[in-house]
Formats: structure tokens, C-alpha cells, sequence
């Protein structure tokens, strides 16, 4: 057992940020990281993930599609040092198809910084990924990008956050003009100037001067109406009147916005020192009624995400896990609360992109990849005592539903084999027929349809498996129960048109209906029963 003393735990704890970055597709999300890395250290020179990302893209096949499709299906973790922090950085799939993966991530952080394209505004992506750190009090930064390029006047960006995301909005900075009139940002904590002088490729720390406002040197820089604007805009801020609230950020009440661009280099080291000051250090989970405190010396985690065959040079499977509280040290054993076994947890990893490095210990809010053929399942809790059961996966109902034929009947073992990693890795989830006879078609359900594409995609490229997939036009899956007492396996509801009875991979009663109708006569006809949207747990 480990030996841990209190005082460490509360330093190494106080010390951790783990956050996501989200972002609708294109509006930076990479291209931050990137820059963020810059100043931790990381990098040298930035641009080395958007060198990794392409590296990986043409070293696995699954990952082929990702380039193809220019998505990002996998997640990837980043650690770093940055000044007294360790800083976790998660990466989210931003395409819509994956949100129950976002998802999963999202319960893994403790904060998110929220990337939007000036000149867009609030895309769709942004605003589902909003919701869920909503559901979820994730804290939430803003960064408005691309200032560089003619972006939409702040005032609206501002308004937008909270008519269109209702949440309050804080700037922390102003920025002076946008497109080639840019010329920096006004801190206004500070009262301090920082002008933007481009650099070539951006890939360089942007030098940044800093004055006062008022002062001439910044009026001259500026164009005259521009300076104007800003004044004007900057007095109507303070007009407001609103006071910097920090408890309303840590409840997700109110988000701080900085101004900036990414690719320039600009605004990102203003965004990443604050963030480490007001963002804040890994949140306790629940486990049942009781709150599980990141300081509790006794270790505890739980499986956030699954994933095989990363790298195609070592096909093995990584789970990762979220720690909660006390300390991870490789080779500890600790308890798989799911099935109550043993597991010594011999091989972790510190995954780096595509690179990998051991992890000796770990506190609340790291992140460590498990490799190897563990028995785990998104969700489950590892822990040094028993009783502890973290509930943290929410359960998506999936809205596409389709047979998946194996094309080749020599290659039955290898389907079967892929498959059920798949299922595992909750790429997709399976269903199962009230009567099996016939051949083996299983009947999978998705959230989005890309979800089907990456499964064949992955199972010809990993597990040399060909299928044919066969849409099915159901569209909602419900769960089943009665309202009274146990659900016996004979306790069927009454049918209606088109509607069809299967059971879910923990035995649950799923009725998959084909439209908003039938859904209304379907729960109108069985009263006595529980139809809920949300699965059931195992
Ligand atoms: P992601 O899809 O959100 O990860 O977006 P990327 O980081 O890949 O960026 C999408 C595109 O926007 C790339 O071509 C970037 O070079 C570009 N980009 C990112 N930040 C800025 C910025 O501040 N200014 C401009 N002009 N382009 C940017």
C-alpha cells in the first residue's frame, strides 16, 4: 500500500488543471493546443501536433479516416509542466457523431475552454459540446480566435454567449480592431495594452509590448476610429458594472473570454495564465451518496475510455483512466469494483500522441493509459477499497440502427473477434433478438451514423473483416420496465405496429420504434410500464 503522506496529496492535488478543449470543427481547436504546448514547453516550435496528427494519420489505417474525413476520431491526452502547474490537456472529437465519446472525455476534466471562430460566432458543435459541460458545471473558458481575420464585433460575440448559450459572459480582454486593422488586446484586469505584432507562421512566441491605453503610442498604432470604438466599447463594459465573479465561473454560471488567434500566437499565454489561476483543481466525484475528495489517501479511478490498436506497431488495448483520489503508483494492485477481482496495474502509460511514456505515479486529475487485456468496461472504478462504485458514464440512447453482415464466411472467427472489441470500445452497442435462431447478424445501434462508417472502417483495417451494413429505419430505442415490482423475462409489453422487442448486452427489455408516433401509441397501450430514453444501468 502506498505511503502516501497529506501533505503531498494536497500539494500535487492544489497543483493539477485538467481541462478539454472544444470547439465545432475548424475553429482552432488543434492549432491552441499547439500553442499551449509552446509554453509549457513542450514544443520548441509549434506545429508538431499538426505533424503528429499527419504522421498518425498515414501509420494506421482507422486513422486513414480520419484524414479522409478531416475528423478527429480518437482523443488523445497531453501532460505538461507549466510554471507550478501540471497541466492535462484532453482532446475531443468534434464531430457531432461522436459526441457520446465527447462525452465520456468531458467527465474526465475539470474545466473546458471553449474555442469559437470570431468571424463565426457560436457554430452547432459549439453549442452541443456547450450543453453537455453545462449538464455536467464543467467551468468554462472562452476563447474568441482568429481576431486576425474580420471577426464579428465583440459586443455580438458577447451577446451571442449568453442569448444563444445562456450563459453570462466576463471578457477579460478587448481586442483593438479585427482583420488586418487588429492590433492587439487591452487587459483590462491590468489596464494594460499588449500589441500584436504578426510573427512569421506564428510559430514563434508573438513579442508583446505592454502600455496604458491612453497612452500615445497606442493611439497611434491604432486606426482613429478604431480607437474610438474601442474607448467606447470599453466605457460600455464598465458601465455594465459587473463584477468578476469567481464562484459563478466554478459553477459554470459565468464564462471568462479572452480574444486572441491561435495561429498567431496571440492571447494564448494571457488565456493559459489565467486559466491556471482561476480554474479549478481537480473536483471530487460521486459514488453513490458520498463525495470521493481527490485528497482521500486512498486510491481510487475510474474508465473513462477504451481503445485498441492505437498504434498499429503495438496492437494491444489502453484503457484510460480518470484518477479521483489518492496516488497511482505502477504495479499497485487495486480492486475492479465491477467484478470485485484483483488487478495489479502493471502497465501504464503516459500517452503522447503516438508516443508513449511509463507512468510511475499519478495523483487526482492525471490521466494514465492501462495497456493490455483487462476485463474493464467504460464506466468501471478501480479502487483500493471496496465499496466504492463511481457513476460518472452517462448512457446515450443511440438513434441509427443497422445488421452488420460478415462478408466472408472464412473470416467468421475475425468479424467475431473485432466486433466485440468494438463493442467494448462503445463504438457501437449491440442488440439482441428475443428469439436467435438463423445465422449470427448482429443488430447494432449507434448515436450518429459516422459511428457504423468507423466501425467497418476499423474492422477491415485492424481485424482484415469485410461487412456489409444493412440500415434499419428504426429510430428510437426505449428501455423497458415494469412500473411495479421485478421484470420478469416472460413480462412483455403490449406491441404495436413496427415496433421491435430485443434486449440490451445487460439483458434490459429495449423496444426500438420507428417514429415519434408509434412512440405515442406504443406508450400509451402499456401504462404499466417504465419507457425511458435513458438506458438502464448494467
Ligand atoms: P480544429 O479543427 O478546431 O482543430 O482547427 P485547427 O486548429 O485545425 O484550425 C483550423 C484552421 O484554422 C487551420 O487552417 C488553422 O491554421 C486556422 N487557424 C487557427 N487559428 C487561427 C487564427 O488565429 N487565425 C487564422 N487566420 N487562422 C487560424
Amino acid at each position: 500500500m502506498s505511503s502516501v503522506s497529506s501533505a503531498e496529496l494536497k500539494r500535487e492535488v492544489s497543483r493539477r488543471r485538467s481541462f478539454a478543449i472544444i470547439s465545432h470543427p475548424d475553429a482552432g481547436k488543434t492549432t491552441l493546443t499547439e500553442k499551449f504546448l509552446l509554453y509549457g514547453g513542450a514544443l520548441n516550435l509549434a506545429g508538431s501536433v499538426t505533424a503528429r496528427k499527419n504522421q498518425r494519420a498515414t501509420t494506421s489505417d482507422w486513422m486513414e479516416l480520419e484524414k479522409q474525413r478531416g475528423i478527429s476520431v480518437s482523443s488523445t491526452v497531453l501532460q505538461f509542466d507549466y510554471k507550478d502547474c501540471v497541466v492535462n490537456i484532453l482532446d475531443t472529437p468534434g464531430h457531432k457523431d461522436f459526441s457520446e465519446d465527447t462525452y465520456r472525455v468531458l467527465t474526465a476534466v475539470d474545466a473546458a475552454v471553449m474555442v469559437v471562430d470570431a468571424g463565426k460566432g457560436i457554430e452547432s458543435q459549439t453549442r452541443k459540446l456547450f450543453e453537455v459541460c453545462r449538464r455536467r458545471g464543467v467551468p468554462i473558458f472562452t476563447f474568441m480566435n482568429k481576431l486576425d481575420r474580420p471577426a464579428r464585433p465583440p459586443l455580438e460575440l458577447l451577446d451571442d454567449l449568453e442569448s444563444v448559450l445562456g450563459i453570462d459572459a466576463f471578457p477579460l480582454n478587448w481586442p483593438l480592431g479585427d482583420g488586418p486593422r487588429f492590433k492587439g488586446v487591452y487587459d483590462r484586469e491590468k489596464g494594460q495594452v499588449h500589441l500584436f505584432e504578426r510573427t512569421p507562421g506564428g510559430a514563434f512566441r508573438a513579442p508583446v509590448a505592454v502600455s496604458d491605453i491612453s497612452e500615445p503610442a497606442v493611439r497611434e498604432k491604432l486606426d482613429p476610429d478604431v480607437y474610438d470604438q474601442v474607448c467606447e466599447e470599453l466605457e460600455l463594459l464598465e458601465g455594465a458594472g459587473a463584477d468578476f465573479d469567481l464562484g459563478a465561473v466554478s459553477a459554470g454560471e459565468l464564462t471568462p473570454v479572452f480574444f486572441g488567434s491561435a495561429a498567431n500566437n496571440f492571447g494564448v499565454q494571457m488565456l493559459l495564465d489565467r486559466f491556471i489561476e482561476l480554474a479549478p483543481p481537480p473536483a471530487p466525484r460521486r459514488s453513490g451518496e458520498a463525495s470521493v475528495e481527490p485528497t482521500s489517501p486512498d486510491f481510487s479511478a475510474f474508465v473513462f475510455k477504451i481503445q485498441a490498436n492505437m498504434n498499429p506497431k503495438h496492437r494491444d488495448r489502453v484503457s484510460f483512466i480518470r484518477i479521483v483520489s489518492g496516488k497511482f503508483e505502477r504495479d499497485m494492485n487495486v480492486i475492479h469494483t465491477r467484478t470485485g477481482e484483483k488487478v495489479r496495474l502493471s502497465n501504464s502509460m503516459r500517452l503522447f500522441a503516438q508516443d508513449r511514456e511509463t507512468v510511475d505515479d499519478a495523483y487526482a486529475g492525471d490521466v494514465a493509459g492501462l495497456v493490455g487485456n483487462h476485463d474493464f468496461l467504460i464506466g468501471d472504478t478501480l479502487s483500493s477499497s471496496k465499496e466504492l462504485v463511481f457513476d460518472e458514464i452517462p448512457r446515450f440512447p443511440p438513434e441509427c440502427f443497422a445488421y452488420l453482415h460478415n462478408a466472408s464466411t472464412a473470416k467468421f472467427k475475425r468479424f467475431r473477434a473485432g466486433l466485440a472489441q468494438m463493442l467494448k470500445e462503445g463504438v457501437v452497442t449491440e442488440f439482441r433478438p428475443l428469439d436467435t435462431t438463423g445465422a449470427y447478424v448482429p443488430l447494432l445501434g449507434a448515436v450518429g451514423p459516422l459511428q457504423f462508417e468507423v466501425l467497418q472502417h476499423r474492422l477491415q483495417g485492424e481485424y482484415d473483416a469485410e461487412t456489409r451494413l444493412e440500415h434499419a429505419s428504426w429510430g428510437f430505442a426505449r428501455w423497458m420496465r415494469k412500473k411495479e415490482g421485478e421484470t420478469r423475462p416472460e413480462d412483455l409489453p403490449e406491441l404495436s405496429m413496427d415496433v421491435k422487442l430485443v434486449r440490451d448486452i445487460h439483458g434490459h427489455l429495449v423496444a426500438l420504434i420507428p417514429s415519434e408516433w408509434t412512440l405515442g401509441t406504443f406508450t400509451e397501450k402499456n401504462p404499466d410500464w417504465i419507457v425511458s430514453d435513458v438506458p438502464f444501468p448494467p
